[in-house]
């Protein structure tokens, strides 16, 4: 194993061995560790659906029949009311696909492109030089430690954030410990279906109003059902019982049942410092709506490995100024989105059955792909208060919402293409975070 390189890449999942293949891509020296054997490398949960699309956005090998990742592909998801009525359609391609051996497809990709990646080596802890800058990291291969000298050190170790929440306060990223209140709980149960050839899943079909789904999986007669919620485990348990009741879903057989959890927060204002960037999970780069984060962390690598590839040329070493573009192109763009998204969900979603129902009904909020753009949402809400569909209280949820939402995306559209605009841009953020609602404290209400 190197020790010293341009690059060290703390993780090899999705996100590390994707900015790990870029960067090597690119010409520079790369190590890529993992704790993870081969065998249980990306083990957390068996089946992964990737859009098909991003595989050639983001030039990687796609995976097809006859591969050992690949299970099937489908062609559409559905959304549906919580009274399970006026499905709104969705045409997208995605790939069903088994995740360990995914990640071992990623890993030889990674090679292929020159990255060096060593499994079983564990981050211990990073590496300053005299100055105070990150340079590398202590790692632990075999029972011996070993010092990694690097000019960019990645944190790409997942939901842990195991190098990000070691860096001092006050390093140039955020290190907060993305704790139980700031994660998203699902629950996979992977079923045999009674009455296949009636049931079996052709698609996605997600009920938001208690975001459960049905989806395709690798058995043919089987089907995932799937549960996500804020606040803990046992609170995705109630839930997941109070929506069984409601009989939407197809006679099953639990075959076996896999719980993990996703960032659910805001991500760092900065993902990099001085010789740092965090990415994927460690850097809660997760799609609010769905909790999914695979081409959501690729779109930042690939931003990251464009402007790193300018900034560490002829050796320099890539400073938090330097790196900045990373930021301001992130946050400008995905990262304004999902912020919004993130700031209006609590107040979208606190509303009965029957007005969610309503809302399906009207093309208000979930939209049938041929409906888009074509509804007025201000207008959709007040006809609903006006023939009773939608209530005072939860037209004024929505309002507040949207009107949040609205303004955290106007904020993060003009992140600042300095870093010394920072502290004012930070300071105003938080005020605007400070108002917006949260799914988790929703959680919390309805469970007592
Ligand atoms: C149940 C569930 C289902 C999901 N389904 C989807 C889906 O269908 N599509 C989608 O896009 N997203 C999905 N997501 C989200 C997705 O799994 C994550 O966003 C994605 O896996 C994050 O990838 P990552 O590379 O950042 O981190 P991870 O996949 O968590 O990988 C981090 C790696 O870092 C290693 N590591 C951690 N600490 C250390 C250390 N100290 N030293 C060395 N190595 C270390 C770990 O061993 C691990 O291999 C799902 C999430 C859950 C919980």
């Amino acid at each position: 194993m190197k020790e010293k390189t341009d690059v060290l890449v703390i993780g090899a999942c999705t996100a590390g061995l994707y900015f790990a293949g870029l960067m090597a891509q690119k010409g520079f020296r790369v190590l890529v560790c993992d704790r993870s054997s081969t065998a249980d490398l990306g083990c957390r949960y068996d089946i992964i659906h990737i859009g098909e699309e991003y595989f050639s956005q983001f030039g990687l090998p796609k995976p097809g029949p006859g591969d050992e990742d690949y299970v099937e592909t489908f062609h559409k998801s559905i959304l549906v009311s919580a009274l399970n009525n006026y499905p709104k359609n969705n045409s997208v391609d995605i790939l069903v696909l088994r995740r360990v051996p995914f990640m071992r497809r990623l890993t030889d990709w990674a090679r292929s492109c020159g990255a060096e990646v060593s499994l079983e080596t564990e981050f211990v802890e990073p590496l300053f030089d005299e100055t105070g800058k990150l340079c590398g990291a202590l790692l632990r291969k075999d029972g011996a430690k070993l010092r990694v000298k690097a000019r960019l050190t990645v944190d790409a170790s997942g939901i842990d954030a195991a190098v990000r929440v070691k860096l001092p306060n006050n390093y140039g990223v955020e290190n907060f410990v993305t704790g139980p209140r700031d994660q998203f709980y699902v629950v996979l149960r992977y079923v045999t279906l009674k009455n296949p050839t009636e049931d079996k899943p052709q698609f996605t079909k997600t009920w938001p109003y208690y975001k459960t789904w049905i989806a395709p999986q690798q058995d043919a007669d089987g089907a995932i059902l799937g549960i996500g919620a804020n606040l803990s485990f046992d609170y995705a348990q109630r839930c997941w019982e109070r929506f069984c009741a409601k009989g939407f879903l197809p006679e099953h057989e639990v075959q076996y049942i896999e719980q993990s959890s996703t960032p659910y927060r805001r991500p760092p204002y900065s993902f990099v410092a001085d010789g740092f960037i965090a990415l994927g999970d460690a850097a809660c780069v997760t799609n609010p709506w769905s909790g999914e984060g695979v081409p959501y962390a690729w779109f930042l690598c690939s931003i990251a490995a464009e402007e790193f590839a300018e900034v560490m040329k002829n050796g320099v070493y890539p400073t938090q100024t330097a790196a900045w573009a990373i930021n301001t192109r992130y946050q400008r763009s995905q990262g304004a989105e999902f912020a919004q998204n993130l700031a209006m969900l609590s107040g979208a979603v606190d509303c009965s059955p029957k007005e969610n129902d309503y809302e399906f009904a009207h093309s208000i909020i979930f939209e049938d792909e041929h409906e888009k753009g074509k509804h007025n949402f201000i207008l959709g809400i007040l006809k609903g208060v006006l023939f009773g569909g939608i209530s005072v209280k939860s037209l004024m949820n929505l309002v507040k919402a949207a009107s949040t939402g609205g303004k955290i995306l106007k904020h993060y559209r003009s992140f600042p293409e300095n870093p010394s605009d920072f502290g004012g841009w930070t300071a105003k953020a938080n005020v605007l975070w400070a108002g917006a609602g949260s799914m988790t404290d929703l959680a919390e209400r309805d469970s007592v």
